[in-house]
């Protein structure tokens, strides 16, 4: 009897557009490599992924037939937690949570905390959360209050709780 079990594929990397940049930003929080071309239309961003060897994550079903060799997925936009859940289930990703920039796609870099003085709140420099820094976008990243609503929700939509990040003290580079 076949199995209903579906081998996960190596890590993807995956192109999309704006209009699907709700879900992109929880993908890099989860580790997929997941870049926004904006304002590019459908044949544009086929074009791109194919450039760049990305799967093409977009809310049309169609599927431009001289794109035919670029692997594409097909997101309902009433269901972005159902759209993170299959990905997930299928698709590894690129990195640990936490190590994406989700305003950019930039690969974050640990930083000490000296580095930070200055660019984040007093009480973040004093607290004992990682620091974490995007050099494409200058943005600096730290898990607080801000970011226990987006965990909740992708707790939900995975169906079971994010690891708690690494705490300070940990490997470095
Ligand atoms: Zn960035």
């Amino acid at each position: 009897m076949a199995s209903r079990y579906r081998p996960r594929v190596p890590p993807a990397r995956f192109a999309t557009d704006t209009s699907l940049e709700f879900l992109a930003r929880r993908l890099r929080f989860l580790g997929y490599d997941v870049v926004t071309h904006r304002g590019a239309r459908l044949e544009e961003l086929f074009e791109a992924a194919r450039g760049e060897g990305r799967t093409v994550l977009t809310l049309s079903r169609r599927h431009p037939r001289r794109f035919a060799d670029v692997p594409a997925i097909t997101v309902a936009r009433a269901d972005p937690e159902g759209a993170l859940r299959s990905l997930a289930a299928a698709y590894e990703p690129a990195g640990a949570p936490f190590t994406r920039c989700p305003a950019c796609n930039g690969a974050l870099q640990r930083r000490q905390r000296i580095e930070a003085s200055g660019e984040v709140p007093g009480r973040v420099l004093r607290g004992a959360a990682p620091l974490r820094y995007c050099a494409d976008c200058g943005k600096w990243y730290w898990e607080g209050s801000h970011t226990a609503r987006l965990r909740e929700w992708l707790g939900r939509a995975l169906g079971r709780p994010l690891p708690a990040e690494e705490a300070e003290g940990g490997p470095t580079r």
